[in-house]
Protein backbone atom coordinates (compact mmCIF):
# COMPACT_ATOMS: atom_id res chain seq x y z
CA UNK A 1 0.00 0.00 0.00
CA UNK A 2 1.24 3.70 -0.77
CA UNK A 3 0.90 6.52 1.49
CA UNK A 4 1.65 10.05 0.33
CA UNK A 5 3.73 11.76 3.84
CA UNK A 6 4.85 15.48 4.24
CA UNK A 7 8.72 15.07 3.47
CA UNK A 8 9.50 17.10 6.41
CA UNK A 9 7.80 14.27 8.56
CA UNK A 10 10.52 12.01 6.88
CA UNK A 11 13.80 13.99 8.36
CA UNK A 12 14.06 15.89 5.34
CA UNK A 13 15.15 19.35 6.07
CA UNK A 14 12.48 21.17 3.70
CA UNK A 15 10.67 23.55 5.95
CA UNK A 16 10.36 27.33 5.82
CA UNK A 17 12.99 27.77 8.64
CA UNK A 18 15.55 25.03 6.79
CA UNK A 19 14.52 22.38 9.46
CA UNK A 20 12.91 18.93 9.38
CA UNK A 21 9.86 17.72 11.62
CA UNK A 22 10.90 14.09 11.89
CA UNK A 23 7.89 11.73 12.83
CA UNK A 24 8.87 8.55 14.59
CA UNK A 25 5.64 6.72 13.96
CA UNK A 26 6.06 7.69 10.19
CA UNK A 27 10.16 6.62 10.34
CA UNK A 28 9.51 3.81 12.17
CA UNK A 29 5.92 2.59 12.31
CA UNK A 30 4.37 3.38 9.08
CA UNK A 31 7.01 2.68 6.90
CA UNK A 32 7.76 -0.84 7.79
CA UNK A 33 3.98 -1.28 6.84
CA UNK A 34 3.33 0.42 3.35
CA UNK A 35 5.37 2.30 0.84
CA UNK A 36 5.69 5.86 1.37
CA UNK A 37 5.72 8.88 -1.03
CA UNK A 38 7.64 11.89 0.18
CA UNK A 39 5.77 15.25 -0.92
CA UNK A 40 6.58 18.46 -0.29
CA UNK A 41 4.39 21.29 -2.17
CA UNK A 42 6.02 24.33 -1.20
CA UNK A 43 9.40 23.08 -2.56
CA UNK A 44 7.68 21.15 -4.99
CA UNK A 45 6.09 24.33 -6.34
CA UNK A 46 9.41 25.85 -6.79
CA UNK A 47 10.01 27.70 -3.30
CA UNK A 48 13.34 27.65 -1.96
CA UNK A 49 14.73 26.59 1.49
CA UNK A 50 14.56 28.68 3.47
CA UNK A 51 12.12 30.39 2.52
CA UNK A 52 9.58 33.62 3.50
CA UNK A 53 6.65 31.81 5.80
CA UNK A 54 3.35 32.03 3.87
CA UNK A 55 -0.42 32.70 5.28
CA UNK A 56 -3.90 31.79 3.74
CA UNK A 57 -5.70 34.91 3.79
CA UNK A 58 -9.38 34.96 2.02
CA UNK A 59 -12.48 32.41 2.33
CA UNK A 60 -11.37 28.76 3.91
CA UNK A 61 -12.60 26.51 1.30
CA UNK A 62 -10.88 29.10 -1.19
CA UNK A 63 -7.92 30.88 0.50
CA UNK A 64 -4.90 32.80 -1.45
CA UNK A 65 -1.62 31.32 -0.30
CA UNK A 66 0.48 35.07 0.49
CA UNK A 67 4.13 35.54 1.47
CA UNK A 68 3.72 36.77 4.94
CA UNK A 69 6.10 39.87 4.48
CA UNK A 70 5.86 40.45 0.72
CA UNK A 71 2.69 39.47 0.17
CA UNK A 72 4.20 37.12 -3.10
CA UNK A 73 0.95 35.58 -4.54
CA UNK A 74 1.51 31.92 -4.69
CA UNK A 75 -1.75 30.89 -5.29
CA UNK A 76 -2.20 30.49 -8.98
CA UNK A 77 1.22 28.60 -8.78
CA UNK A 78 -0.03 26.49 -5.83
CA UNK A 79 -3.23 25.47 -6.97
CA UNK A 80 -1.90 24.29 -10.45
CA UNK A 81 0.83 22.59 -9.52
CA UNK A 82 -1.33 20.47 -6.62
CA UNK A 83 -3.99 19.63 -9.19
CA UNK A 84 -1.30 17.75 -10.91
CA UNK A 85 0.76 16.78 -8.63
CA UNK A 86 -2.67 15.02 -6.79
CA UNK A 87 -3.56 13.31 -10.02
CA UNK A 88 -0.26 12.02 -10.20
CA UNK A 89 -0.25 10.53 -6.45
CA UNK A 90 -3.95 9.05 -7.29
CA UNK A 91 -2.12 7.59 -10.58
CA UNK A 92 0.17 5.74 -8.26
CA UNK A 93 -2.13 4.05 -6.15
CA UNK A 94 -2.10 6.10 -3.13
CA UNK A 95 -4.57 4.81 -0.65
CA UNK A 96 -4.22 7.94 2.40
CA UNK A 97 -1.73 10.70 3.21
CA UNK A 98 0.19 11.35 6.29
CA UNK A 99 0.66 15.36 6.70
CA UNK A 100 2.31 18.29 8.69
CA UNK A 101 0.12 19.44 11.49
CA UNK A 102 -0.74 23.53 10.74
CA UNK A 103 1.06 23.99 7.33
CA UNK A 104 -0.46 26.33 4.56
CA UNK A 105 -0.35 23.87 2.75
CA UNK A 106 -0.27 20.21 4.45
CA UNK A 107 -2.47 21.25 7.50
CA UNK A 108 -5.27 19.28 7.48
CA UNK A 109 -8.40 21.05 9.45
CA UNK A 110 -5.63 23.27 11.37
CA UNK A 111 -4.24 25.66 9.01
CA UNK A 112 -4.28 29.09 9.78
CA UNK A 113 -6.61 31.23 7.19
CA UNK A 114 -7.44 35.19 8.02
CA UNK A 115 -10.16 36.58 6.06
CA UNK A 116 -8.22 39.19 5.67
CA UNK A 117 -4.22 40.01 5.63
CA UNK A 118 -3.49 40.52 9.68
CA UNK A 119 -7.09 39.31 10.57
CA UNK A 120 -7.93 36.60 13.15
CA UNK A 121 -7.15 33.35 11.49
CA UNK A 122 -9.76 30.66 11.66
CA UNK A 123 -8.77 27.13 11.02
CA UNK A 124 -9.05 25.65 7.83
CA UNK A 125 -6.82 23.41 5.04
CA UNK A 126 -3.91 24.11 3.48
CA UNK A 127 -4.32 24.20 -0.24
CA UNK A 128 -2.59 20.97 -1.10
CA UNK A 129 -5.17 19.30 1.42
CA UNK A 130 -7.61 21.04 -0.25
CA UNK A 131 -6.35 19.92 -3.96
CA UNK A 132 -6.44 16.39 -2.15
CA UNK A 133 -10.00 16.04 -1.02
CA UNK A 134 -11.19 17.65 -3.91
CA UNK A 135 -9.85 14.26 -6.25
CA UNK A 136 -10.30 11.82 -3.69
CA UNK A 137 -13.38 12.69 -1.39
CA UNK A 138 -12.87 10.43 1.53
CA UNK A 139 -9.56 9.40 1.11
CA UNK A 140 -8.36 8.90 4.89
CA UNK A 141 -5.97 12.00 5.76
CA UNK A 142 -4.02 12.52 9.29
CA UNK A 143 -2.25 14.69 11.03
CA UNK A 144 1.51 13.76 12.15
CA UNK A 145 0.52 14.66 15.62
CA UNK A 146 -2.46 12.22 15.63
CA UNK A 147 -0.35 9.10 14.69
CA UNK A 148 1.90 8.25 18.01
CA UNK A 149 1.10 4.53 18.81
CA UNK A 150 0.88 1.63 16.84
CA UNK A 151 -2.52 1.31 17.80
CA UNK A 152 -2.69 5.02 16.13
CA UNK A 153 -1.23 3.53 12.83
CA UNK A 154 -2.61 0.82 12.94
CA UNK A 155 -6.49 2.58 12.48
CA UNK A 156 -5.06 4.63 9.67
CA UNK A 157 -3.49 1.61 7.30
CA UNK A 158 -7.26 -0.18 8.06
CA UNK A 159 -9.12 2.74 6.98
CA UNK A 160 -6.53 3.47 3.87
CA UNK A 161 -7.01 -0.39 3.24
CA UNK A 162 -10.58 0.18 3.29
CA UNK A 163 -10.96 3.18 1.20
CA UNK A 164 -8.51 1.71 -1.42
CA UNK A 165 -10.59 -1.61 -1.54
CA UNK A 166 -13.77 0.85 -1.97
CA UNK A 167 -11.77 2.60 -4.87
CA UNK A 168 -10.91 -0.88 -6.51
CA UNK A 169 -14.47 -1.98 -6.48
S1 LIG B 1 4.69 21.01 5.99
FE1 LIG B 1 4.42 20.41 3.85
S2 LIG B 1 5.05 22.20 2.67
FE2 LIG B 1 5.83 22.48 4.75
S3 LIG B 1 7.92 21.65 4.69
FE3 LIG B 1 6.58 20.00 5.35
S4 LIG B 1 6.09 18.92 3.46
FE4 LIG B 1 6.87 20.91 2.86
Amino acid sequence: MRIAVSRCLLGEAVRYDGKSKPCAAVRELLAARAELVAVCPEVEVGMTVPREAVDLVGAPEAPRMVGAETGQDWTARMDAWARGRVADLLAQGIAGAVLKARSPSCGIGDAAVAREAGGIPVPGDGLFVLALRRAAPGMPLVRDEDLVSAAEVEDFLERARSHAGGRSR
